[in-house]
């Protein structure tokens, strides 16, 4: 298989994993973001430094007061009880948009060089909960609306995936009455933060039908191949209506069984790599981000298992193995391998349970045209 690297750049940052070392920030960053800092190091993608000349376009999505509020690091109506403004808050949440709009820029330059369908990683990016002006979900600034706002620039129409297993809402409230961005979600829903992605949402205005919730209850915990037969035929029908120049996509590694905060579908690494593989197969330029995830082992094998995927343009076996160079290895201990591998196996019955839930999932998501697998 030929190895795609040439039109692949990662944006990493030293500075990021430092700046993640914050004592508020210890549950969601540190160590997830020391872990894939090394990792993608270790697998000799293209790196590509951050630039840090974003900060005017916050202002664009985010309202004064609420950048004041930030930049003043002071408890008030703007910041939820999980989101609570820290010492650093503000450098920490600008230099992640700088992270995602220097990918952004990344695909826009991978264009102008001729490649038609560059991809470009950015781990931390994501923030996907941030409204103009809330804080909440460990979100502070959206860089995700941000950096398709500058994507627009040059890509009118965008397609914007989230499959982390909180709903994407603050993307979709940017972006809920216009029709050239396309957001669709898969999440769970019920007793779930951020108690919103019912499939009524579905945009507004001429913005109406250009919003897709794939909500999964939350009691339902999808396997790989599951997980596989629901995004599949969302994601074709996504496609058909985007009509996208441009795809970005949260990936989100709390969807692995076993994480701390959301225990995760009954999915490995493996569900996140197909949509990445059936996003490539569209070839359009994309921009991935990493999303949420608190199993710091877990984030990182998902972003090795991601940029892997995008090289070798196809999904890692199940038993590839991490890199012996990478200076972290002894974290992983004894699980070597790049996926990730617990699931778990409640036979049959179940299984046949879940294939007819994702049938009905389907059946409320998609108009009848669009389901036909
Ligand atoms: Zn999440």
């Amino acid at each position: 298989m030929q190895e795609r690297k040439s039109d692949f750049w990662c944006v990493v940052s030293k500075r990021i994993v430092e700046s993640s070392s914050s004592e508020a920030l210890t549950f969601i960053h540190t160590d997830a973001s020391r872990l894939t800092y090394s990792l993608l190091r270790a697998l000799h993608v293209n790196r590509v430094k951050l630039n840090t000349f974003y900060e005017p376009l916050i202002a664009n999505f985010h309202t004064e007061e609420y950048i004041r509020a930030l930049k003043e690091e002071k408890p008030c109506t703007f910041f939820r009880e999980d989101s609570q403004p820290f010492p650093g808050i503000y450098e920490y949440a600008r230099l992640i948009v700088d992270g995602t709009c220097t990918a952004a820029d990344m695909l826009i330059d991978g264009v102008d060089m001729g490649y038609p369908a560059p991809v470009t990683l950015f781990w931390q990016g994501g923030r996907h909960h941030a409204h103009a002006d809330l804080a909440h979900g460990y979100c502070w600034l959206n860089d995700v609306v941000i950096g398709i706002n500058r994507l627009q620039e040059r890509f009118p129409r965008v397609l914007y995936v989230d499959t982390d297993f909180h709903h994407g809402d603050g993307v979709q409230a940017a972006f809920y009455n216009d029709p050239t961005v396309t957001t669709v979600s898969f999440h769970a829903f019920g007793d779930v933060f951020p108690f919103s992605g019912s499939e009524t949402e579905r945009g507004e205005g001429p913005g109406l039908g250009h919003c897709i919730n794939v909500p999964i209850p939350s009691t339902v915990r999808l396997s790989d191949r599951e997980f596989e037969l629901l995004s599949m035929p969302v994601l074709e029908y996504a496609f058909e209506i985007a009509n996208p120049d441009v795809v970005v996509y949260t990936v989100g590694a709390d969807t692995v069984l076993g994480d701390p905060l959301t225990r995760g579908y009954n999915t490995t690494t493996r569900a996140i790599c197909n949509v990445v593989q059936y996003l490539l197969s569209r070839g359009k330029p994309l921009l991935l981000l990493g999303g949420g995830g608190y199993e710091p082992t877990s984030v990182a094998k998902m972003a090795g298992a991601v940029a892997e995927t995008v090289s070798l343009g196809m999904v890692p076996d199940n038993d590839a193995t991490l890199p012996v160079t990478d200076r972290n290895l002894d974290k992983y201990r004894p699980h070597v391998q790049l996926h990730t591998q617990r699931v778990y196996d409640d036979g049959e019955g179940y299984r046949n349970k879940r294939v007819k839930k994702v049938e009905e999932i389907l059946r409320q998501t998609l108009p009848e045209k669009a389901r036909k697998m």
